[in-house]
């Protein structure tokens, strides 16, 4: 068999780990699999880069920032191999580049466009190990990219997809995926499978144990994932296309996401082509825009338009709709961060009704103030206080009855 396995920050976040990590790799090689590596840099080595990075200069280079923000995977990738040497077993290390993964050159939030798997090919024939360098690829013109945030994930899926493995592990901290964050709720169960269509909005919600487009690029290419702890050998979870179970049960999952920021443009003038032009200067910008909401004019002449973006993206997006703003005549730009998103996600929406009406309920009754809501097929996401984040979270994994014992 083919296999590819993940392992993300904390387990490769020292030498020891690193030694843990090669053992597995090992154990996979030993059983007579051919195996790819993809690794991680060490925990909180890529926001140490960032802060580096910010220290330096309000506004770094984004082109550059991918060369450093590059280098934490290298280390590791580096070490991995020399750790798998170590217990007699042939390893090669490639960079993203070498490992023929080819990006576009939207640097920090680059997209895989194909990869040249020759060279991972042939050092495989060869009987080697393959170690390669999550979060990274190049340009066609030769310039190093990173794939945003989480963005080793997508590495380890489209490796696999492109080698056509018969299975992606993605190792972490959790031994699966859970109905919410176990750090938060400790009452979380496990899920034994879930659909990639919820695994999607759970990620892009903000439940990071997988980065949204590793699950997208999954489900496209059909490459069935499993995400499991490098500290035990429990089963982990499944995630796979859609079968019957999944609808009988109408909420899943409960997801949260505290990087979010709200903008506010105020008194933006009512007439046809306004959302238009604020919302192409912010796509031009490469800024993702996520909860919109515009009220109907009382005046007839004007109205307040407010959206979310990531908070990363918080003081791009403020600088464009101040100079908007101006352009426009509207009154004035308001930005807060002290806000959170929750949302409840499930396949089962789809044929069960009145979840909204619960999730409602369940923050009325527990005093929690609803700012924004959007809605999907299979998802109702509410904008609330920061404060009231985990309060939220238990009280809606409670109400729709997910708690339970772990799934074996
Ligand atoms: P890695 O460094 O291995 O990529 P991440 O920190 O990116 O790991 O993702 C794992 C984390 O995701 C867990 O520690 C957990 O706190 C968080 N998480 C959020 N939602 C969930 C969920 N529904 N199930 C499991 N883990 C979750
Ligand atoms: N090191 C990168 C990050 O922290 C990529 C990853 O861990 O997947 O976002
Ligand atoms: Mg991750």
């Amino acid at each position: 068999m083919l296999i590819v396995q993940k392992y993300g920050g904390t387990s490769v976040g020292n030498v020891d780990r690193i030694k843990n990590v090669a053992k597995r790799v090992a154990k996979t090689a030993n059983n007579g699999n051919k195996v790819v590596v993809v690794v991680s840099a060490m925990s909180g080595e890529t926001d140490k880069l960032i802060s580096l990075a910010q220290q330096i200069s309000a506004n770094p280079q984004e082109r550059e920032m991918d060369l450093l923000l590059s280098s934490g995977e290298r280390v590791t990738t580096a070490l991995t191999a020399m750790a798998v040497e170590d217990l007699g077993i042939k390893a090669r290390a490639f960079t993203g580049w070498q490992a023929g993964i080819v990006s576009d050159s939207v640097h920090t939030k680059a997209k895989i466009e194909k990869i040249n798997t020759e060279r991972v090919k042939a050092a495989l024939d060869e009987g080697y190990v393959v170690i390669v360098a999550g979060f990274q690829g190049i340009t066609e013109q030769g310039d190093i990219t990173t794939l945003g945030r989480g963005g080793s994930d997508l590495s380890a899926v489209a490796i696999a997809a492109a080698l056509h493995a018969d299975a992606c592990e993605i190792y972490t901290d959790v031994d699966g995926v859970y109905t919410t964050d176990p750090n938060i709720v400790p009452g979380a169960r496990k899920l034994e499978k879930i659909s990639y269509e919820e695994m999607m909005e759970l990620a892009s919600l903000g439940a990071k144990v997988l980065q949204t487009r590793s699950v997208e690029f999954g489900m496209k290419y059909n490459v069935p994932i499993v995400v499991r702890s490098s500290f035990n050998d429990n089963p982990g979870t499944l995630v796979t296309k859609e079968d019957a179970d999944m609808e009988q049960v109408a909420v899943s999952g409960v997801a949260y996401d505290k990087n979010q920021a709200k903008v506010t443009i105020k008194s933006v003038p009512d007439k046809p082509g306004i959302a238009a032009r604020i919302f192409k200067t912010i796509a031009d910008a490469n800024i993702v825009v996520d909860m919109i909401v515009q009220n109907t004019s009382t005046d007839g002449k004007s109205t307040d338009l407010s959206f979310t973006v990531a908070k990363t993206d918080a003081q791009k997006t403020r600088a464009l709709t101040e100079e908007l703003m101006r352009g426009l005549g509207a009154a004035g730009v308001d930005m807060r961060d002290d806000i959170a998103k929750i949302s409840v996600v499930g396949v089962g929406m789809r044929t069960h009704s009145g979840v909204a009406a619960t999730m409602f309920e369940t923050l009325a009754n527990h005093g929690v103030n609803i700012m924004t809501i959007s809605t999907s097929e299979i998802k109702v996401s509410c904008l609330i206080e920061l404060k009231y984040m985990e309060l939220a979270v238990r009280a809606l994994h409670e109400v729709f009855g997910l708690e339970g014992a772990v799934q074996k």
